[in-house]
């Protein structure tokens, strides 16, 4: 499972953040997801939280902050939210557009003890 193997990436890179640190205690770890990062993000949360098990993180409040997708218009240079990825512009219904929010996912910021 895709979501499986990114909620364990985020796990060992906030996980390596504290060893470099020298904790052993991570506070809060808050991720940005875009919603065209093609993943499932319900799923994402669930494997998440079985991924933190055992972990530094165990005990960290995980905060999620979602990108809403927006793209820019190759031929018109119209700005339109996207809610999936591959829609047309809204005014003049080309397809070559831009993607210039919502692919995001990455940690945004780790707190450590
Ligand atoms: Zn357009």
């Amino acid at each position: 499972m895709h979501e499986l193997s990114i909620a364990q990436s985020i796990v060992e890179l906030a996980e390596q953040q504290a060893l470099d640190h020298h904790s052993s205690y991570i506070e809060e770890v808050e991720l940005e997801i875009g919603r065209l990062a093609g993943v499932e993000l319900q799923t994402l949360e669930f494997a998440i939280e079985s991924a933190v098990k055992g972990t530094l993180l165990e005990k960290a409040v995980i905060v999620y902050r979602y990108i809403d997708g927006e793209g820019r218009c190759a031929e018109c240079e119209a700005l339109f939210p996207m809610e999936v990825l591959f829609s047309p512009c809204p005014v003049c219904g080309s397809y070559f557009v831009k993607i210039e929010k919502g692919k995001e996912l990455r940690i945004k910021s780790i707190v450590i003890k």
